[in-house]
């Protein structure tokens, strides 16, 4: 029987480990996986949530709830991998043998670095706590001048900063806010966004609604006590309120056991998905630095050649099957609207989905419920 350990239990991992238990037979596969968290976090929810307090109980489960009674689960977080004897230490003194490896350890913010999230004015929402501050923040804003800003690329999911900037100039025009305030939105590149005809429509929409973009911004640091964020060409932004996405790098696990690129992200086939120069090790979502962006779609539709390819070399044979690069990502634009992307390593994202639709917007407010019942689980 073969030992197949999962490293990581958020939606990449979980789906893995749900998939393979149900397609390998219990007698020729034991599927493990570690994660020392108890629950799972719908994320995308987080970009409404700095504004209407949604019970938490409607994005966020129990592990019981999303994890297969067929995946055995080690409530524990792995140390370091030694991928020459196939053996992970473990933060509880253990040891364990793999045969096959799957790495879906995710990205870390690294709030410490920016050393300035414990102030009352700079926030962020790609964590649970840092939304909840933001949104205590938000329900006592009084008007004024918020910045938005990514600190590096890449970072999760590539439209949220945008997303997030248009429920909040909504959010702020329902509160008779929107003229007492002023709102900057700050990127590193010339246009809005990566895509040249999704950065049209984004740039349409800031433009249609009053927002400040601010192209060629690399952002440096935050001077607190002047209320400044700083460029690296020392360009100087004022705010009263600043909405700063932390910088991501790999995990500590991936960084020590020397897997991980300069950022700590792991380097993996693009098509299939195997760990570059290690045998049995496979890597999946926010992890790796594939040339996709860092989402849970992507992930999702990556995740038939991995399994499909562990199957194959399990059987002893070649791994063939190839992931395209296709995925989909909708782009919020208000609390109902939303753009829809398609797109893949081969084409861009396709004009047939840039309309700016309630149809869009509904489908992305509740696919929270697809998500639970049937994506996390394996069964799509
Ligand atoms: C604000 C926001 C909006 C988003 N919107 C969308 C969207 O609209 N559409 C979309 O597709 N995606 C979206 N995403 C992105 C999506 O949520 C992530 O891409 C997805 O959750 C990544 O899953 P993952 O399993 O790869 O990583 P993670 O969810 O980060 O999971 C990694 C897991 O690994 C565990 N781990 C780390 N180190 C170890 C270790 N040493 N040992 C054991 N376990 C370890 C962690 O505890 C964690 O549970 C959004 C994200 C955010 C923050």
């Amino acid at each position: 029987m073969k030992n197949i350990v999962v490293v990581g239990g958020g939606f990449s991992g979980i789906s893995v480990a749900n998939k393979l238990a149900r397609k390998l037979r219990r007698k020729d596969a034991k599927v493990i996986l570690i994660e020392s968290k108890e629950i799972n976090i719908y994320e995308p929810e987080f970009v409404f949530w700095g504004f209407k307090n949604t019970p938490q109980s409607k994005f966020i489960k129990p592990m019981n709830k999303v994890l297969s009674g067929k995946v055995n689960w080690l409530r524990t977080t792995a140390l370091k991998i030694d991928s020459e004897k196939r053996i992970i230490a473990l933060a509880n003194g253990d040891t364990l043998h793999y045969d096959y490896i799957v790495l879906a350890t995710g990205a870390k913010m690294d709030e410490d670095s920016v050393n300035a999230y414990d102030e009352d004015n700079i926030h962020h929402f790609y964590l649970l706590d840092a939304a909840k501050k933001l949104q205590e923040s938000l329900k006592n804003f009084k008007g004024g001048t918020i910045v938005i800003s990514p600190t590096t690329v890449p970072y999760k999911c590539p439209p949220a900063p945008a997303e997030f900037t248009f429920v909040l100039d909504k959010f702020l025009r329902q509160r008779n806010l929107r003229d007492k305030t002023t709102i900057k939105y700050l990127y590193p590149l010339m246009r809005p966004y990566p895509e040249p005809r999704v950065s049209e429509k984004v740039q349409k929409n800031f433009d249609e609604r009053g927002i400040e973009f601010c192209e060629f911004f690399n952002y440096e640091t935050v001077d607190k006590n002047n209320r400044k964020i700083i460029s690296l060409e020392g360009e100087e932004i004022g705010y009263d309120l600043l909405v700063l996405i932390p910088p991501h790098k790999g995990q500590k696990v991936i960084i020590e056991s020397g897997l991980g690129d300069r950022e700590g992200f792991v380097s993996a086939d693009k098509f299939t998905l195997k760990v570059n120069d290690h045998d049995n090790m496979y890597a999946i979502g926010d992890c790796t630095n594939l040339p996709i962006s860092k989402s849970g779609a992507a992930a999702h539709f990556a995740s038939a050649a991995l399994i499909k390819n562990l199957i194959l070399e399990m059987k002893g044979k070649e791994p063939t099957k190839k992931y395209n690069g296709f995925t989909v990502c909708f782009i919020v634009t208000s609390f109902r609207r939303s753009l829809l992307l398609v797109f893949s390593y081969k084409y861009p994202p396709r004009k047939i989905g840039l309309h700016n639709l309630f149809l869009y917007g509904l489908f992305k407010r509740s696919f929270k419920i697809v998500y639970f019942k049937a994506l996390i689980k394996g069964y799509l």
